[in-house]
């Protein structure tokens, strides 16, 4: 799909979301949060819910743990507009408090849209709420770090679980595993670049017809 398109249709699930009043935690926030970034990505990342300064500014991680995942996408020689931000819940929950199982299945089929739509070759989750969503019954202190290729919705994702950033805000030697796990996002990416490098160099097979 083309990047105009995939905006196209990001832009008009933007406005049907904005327009969903059966959304849960609507009525106590002040903006949708939608998501921001490159539609075009190979790489989402996809956080818990938005906090006070997401809320005010209807932007996804733009508080200090925002602040924290701008460092560590630099550390990784990536900037923030080339990748996609969103999260598991799109309005902020009451107080900050965790996201409920019924309120991430009502915004689920958002959040699927949004992935089909960006389809990209990798996902990473910040937090367990969204590593839950594809790798279901793991535990972060294990597979924080270690990538996993899954089928989600007929599409080969390597999925890459990391901790939350508020989480590293709290805790240092959280924040020095975090540092450390973000490597691995490079090293994935590289190896789809040249996976796909190599496709590109095979012959194509005649059509038959
Ligand atoms: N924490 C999240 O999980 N998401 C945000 O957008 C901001 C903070």
């Amino acid at each position: 799909m083309l990047k105009e398109e995939k905006r196209q249709i990001l832009i008009d699930l933007m406005k049907k979301m904005k327009a969903d009043d059966s959304l849960p935690l609507k009525s106590g926030s002040t903006n949708l949060v939608f998501g921001e970034g490159n539609v075009d990505t190979k790489v989402v990342f996809i956080g818990e819910g938005p906090g006070f300064y997401e809320d005010q500014k209807a932007l996804p991680f733009v508080g200090r743990a925002g602040q924290l995942l701008n460092e560590l996408l630099t550390s990784i020689g990536l900037e923030r507009k080339e990748v996609f931000i969103t999260n598991v819940v799109h309005h902020r929950p009451p107080q900050n408090r965790d996201p409920l199982p019924e309120e991430m299945a009502a915004y689920q089929p958002y959040l699927d849209k949004i992935i089909e739509t960006i389809d990209p070759k990798v996902i990473v989750t910040l937090g367990r709420f969204s590593m839950g969503k594809f790798l279901p019954g793991v535990t972060i202190t294990r597979v924080h770090g270690k990538p996993e290729v899954i089928t989600w919705n007929g599409r080969t994702i390597t999925i890459v679980p990391m901790y939350h950033p508020a989480a590293a805000l709290r805790n240092g030697s959280i924040k020095l595993q975090l540092q450390k796990d973000f490597l691995v996002i490079k090293e994935v990416l590289e190896k789809i670049e040249k996976e796909e490098e190599e496709e590109k160099k095979k012959p194509k097979q005649e059509s038959l017809v």
